[in-house]
Formats: structure tokens, C-alpha cells, sequence
């Protein structure tokens, strides 16, 4: 194993690509900051409990995918699988949820930690950017959230993608339908782990990827069928308002997800161009997650968004977002008194608001000319001996060659006019 080797399941995000991650989180933040939900933001790791007891003891993400470690306190700690489970605890702490003015609305942003076998777009730490909309029962609210990936996915250019939408019921008629599922798959020849999976958490045999188990899941009882009038009213309603929004959707009477969380709404951005790992984001509504972590009932929704697959899924589709070149201006001082003269200059520009670099180590013309054009900059600014003996520097525009002596007192004004 190298030194120099990120651990297994993780990449480094470096520049310029890293300059995509940034773009992307900024174009889903936009659209939920500008929808009333304000940031949160907890810690990476929390105690097991929270999510053995909110993301369930059955799931995946639980039983093999959890870093978990036992501090020098004795504290069970678990880096974070997810983040709504995070959130709901951090809401019921400050009590936001009693201030009267539900629902609380939050966004986020951060690392999560699953212990998965690698592949693409699958890591073992990726970055997701998640809305939640805590305490209102409300199908407007679940229509908002997916208007609002939906929005930020096509802002970014994404056109690849499809929404899977599904409801997983409720209460009161999840319970007869997971009835009716375990009875049928009693009957069918699953393996021993299979089976055990059918007693404790049978939906998810339905998203089992096998096909001998998909073939036998043919004929099995579908929720849709089962739902109660008051799930079937409320799903009727978001597909309505959803509709109206013109977000297109598929209905998925399959799509379970892999929490155990999730009643009523659920739903999954699926790509096109990512192969089998090709959701892009997901979520769905929550009612009995505050009661399951010991808190009140407050019936939520949410969705998580991955960062990382977005940008694969940018790739896929060869789009190259407009990024604005890091640096506008840069130095290239010829000689010591240069160095002093245009570093101030650059300290100005850059409190002036101008994205402005400097050419360090003592290069010679050439080498620092090459430094201003892998910058990116529009314009140089060099200065000899000469320039300075007569006040000036010389500002060169880097696409048309052209160069032309400007006053040091009027540089960054100058400057500042040009790039406007
Ligand atoms: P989930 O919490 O599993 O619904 O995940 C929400 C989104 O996070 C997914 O749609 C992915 O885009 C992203 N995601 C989840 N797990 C991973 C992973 N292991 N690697 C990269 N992205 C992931």
C-alpha cells in the first residue's frame, strides 16, 4: 500500500474538477434556500442508537454498512450513514418544533460514511445535500421537495433523469399489506437469509436485484393495492400537484428504498447514464421516524441529493458547467522592487473584491507569464524596473495579446472597469 493512497472506497476531490462539487451543491442549495429552509448543520458522527433505532435495526445500512467505533469514554459512536435521522435529533433538541411555526424547514450539506463494496459511483464516503420539512402533514409539502431536486437538477442541465414516485402507505395499511407479502413469500423458495429478511422487514425483498427472486416475486401482492383511503387521497394529491408543477413522473410500485423510515410518499431520481448504481437522489416522507427515535409524532419529509453521482451524472451527459476561471488577474513582478510594488497592488485588488494571484518564487519572465496562463486569468499585470521608474505597470489581456501601460495609482480602478 502506497503513503500517498486514499483509503479504499474514497477519492480526493481536487481541482479544477473539484470546482464542479462546489457548483453542484450550490445549484441544489439554491433552489431550497430560496424556498424558505434554513441551514443545519450536526455533527459526522452520532450515537449508534440513533440510527439502529431510526434508520432500522434490518436495513443494510445498519447491519453492515455502519463505521462504528467505541470511544476512550466509552461511547458507541458511528460515523453518519444519512442525514434525516441527524437532523430530526438536532431539531428535537433545540426544540424547533415547538416555536409554533411548523414545519421546520432545513437544509444540508456534508460527508456520509457507508461501508460498501466499492464500485462505481458507489464510495464509502460521499458528499450529499439533503432537505427536510419537519412536522406538517401536508402533500404540498411533499410536491415542493420534489419540485425543488427536480428544479435544481435542471438548472444544472441534467435531462437524462426520471422521478420513480410510490407511496408506502401508512399505519394503519402497511400493516395488512406486509401481512399479505409475508404470507406470499412464505410460499416461495428463498434462501435462509431471504427468509429471515421476509419476517423482519419483508418490502425489501421486493428490491431484491436477483433475478431468480425477481422471477418468483412475479404475482406478489402490490401495496398500491392495499393503501387506505386517507394514503390514497394524499398520493392522489401529490401526483396532482406534481402534474400541475409539469414534473414529470413514473409511477413505481416497487421503488421501497433501502430505510426503513419511509411511509406514504417515496420517491428516487434515477439516471440514465450511470449504470446499475443510477439513483441520484431520493427520499419521501417520515411520519413515525420522531417517535421511533423517542420524540413526538411529527409527520416530515425530506430528500437527500448525492453530490458525487450528480457530478458523474453531469459527465455522463457531457456537460460542462460554466465555472468561472478561479483567478482574473495576476502578477508577474520582474524583480525585487516589482515583487514589493505588486504584491501590495494585488492585496488591494483582492480587497477590492477582484480575484487576483501572484507569480511566487522569484520566476524570470517566461516562467511567470506560463504561471499567469495556467491561472486562467483574463489579465496580467507586469512590472519591471522600468514600468516603475515611470509609475506604471503594463496590463495585458490574456486572450488578445494586446498590453498597454496603465498608472499604478489607477490600477485597480482600471482593472476593476475592465472586468465589469
Ligand atoms: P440514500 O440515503 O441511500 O437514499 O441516498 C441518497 C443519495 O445519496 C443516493 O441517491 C446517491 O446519490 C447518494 N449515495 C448514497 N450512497 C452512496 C454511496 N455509497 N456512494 C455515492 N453516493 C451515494
Amino acid at each position: 500500500m502506497s503513503t500517498f493512497q486514499a483509503p479504499k472506497g474514497t477519492y480526493d476531490l481536487i481541482p479544477p474538477r473539484s470546482a464542479t462539487f462546489l457548483a453542484v451543491r450550490d445549484a441544489i442549495s439554491t433552489p431550497v434556500k430560496n424556498a424558505g429552509y434554513g441551514y443545519i448543520e450536526t455533527p459526522g458522527f452520532e450515537n449508534v442508537e440513533l440510527f439502529s433505532r431510526g434508520v432500522g435495526e434490518s436495513t443494510d445500512i445498519v447491519t453492515k454498512e455502519m463505521y462504528t467505533l467505541t470511544t476512550k469514554g466509552n461511547d458507541y459512536l458511528a460515523l453518519r450513514p444519512e442525514g434525516t435521522a441527524s437532523v430530526l435529533r438536532a431539531a428535537l433538541q433545540a426544540n424547533l418544533h415547538k416555536q409554533g411555526n411548523l414545519p421546520v424547514k432545513l437544509w444540508y450539506s456534508g460527508s456520509y460514511y457507508r461501508y460498501e463494496r466499492q464500485q462505481a459511483g458507489r464510495y464509502r464516503h460521499f458528499s450529499q445535500v439533503g432537505a427536510e420539512a419537519i412536522g406538517a402533514e401536508d402533500p404540498a409539502l411533499d410536491a415542493e421537495l420534489i419540485i425543488l431536486a427536480d428544479q435544481a437538477y435542471r438548472t444544472l442541465g441534467l435531462r437524462n433523469f426520471r422521478i420513480l414516485l410510490n407511496s408506502l402507505g401508512d399505519k394503519e395499511c402497511r400493516p395488512v399489506y406486509r401481512e399479505a407479502l409475508q404470507t406470499f413469500l412464505r410460499g416461495l423458495d428463498l434462501d435462509e437469509e431471504t427468509l429471515r429478511r421476509a419476517e423482519i422487514n419483508p418490502l425489501r425483498v421486493l428490491d431484491d436485484k436477483r433475478a431468480d427472486v425477481q422471477k418468483q416475486l412475479v404475482g406478489a401482492p402490490v401495496l398500491t393495492d392495499y393503501l387506505c383511503d386517507a394514503c390514497k387521497t394524499y398520493h392522489a394529491e401529490v401526483r396532482e400537484l406534481l402534474t400541475a408543477a409539469g414534473v414529470a413522473f413514473e409511477d413505481d410500485v416497487k421503488l421501497v428504498r433501502g430505510l426503513d423510515y419511509y411511509t406514504r410518499t417515496t420517491f428516487e431520481f434515477v439516471h440514465g447514464g450511470l449504470g446499475s448504481q443510477s439513483a441520484v437522489g431520493g427520499g419521501g416522507r417520515y411520519d413515525g421516524l420522531s417517535e421511533m427515535i423517542g420524540g413526538p409524532a411529527l409527520p416530515s419529509v425530506g430528500w437527500a441529493l448525492g453530490v458525487d453521482r450528480t457530478v458523474l451524472a453531469l459527465e455522463a451527459e457531457g456537460i460542462e458547467l460554466d465555472v468561472p476561471s478561479a483567478t482574473s488577474v495576476f502578477a508577474v513582478p520582474l524583480g525585487e522592487e516589482a515583487r514589493r510594488v505588486l504584491f501590495g497592488k494585488i492585496t488591494e485588488l483582492r480587497k477590492a473584491g477582484v480575484a487576483a494571484d501572484f507569480s511566487y518564487g522569484g520566476k524570470g519572465l517566461k516562467g511567470a507569464m506560463k504561471d499567469a496562463n495556467r491561472s486562467g486569468a483574463r489579465y496580467a499585470v507586469v512590472a519591471g524596473e522600468r514600468d516603475l521608474a515611470e509609475g506604471v505597470v503594463q496590463l495585458k489581456d490574456m486572450e488578445s495579446g494586446e498590453q498597454e501601460p496603465v498608472a499604478l495609482d489607477a490600477l485597480v480602478e482600471a482593472v476593476r472597469a475592465k472586468l465589469a
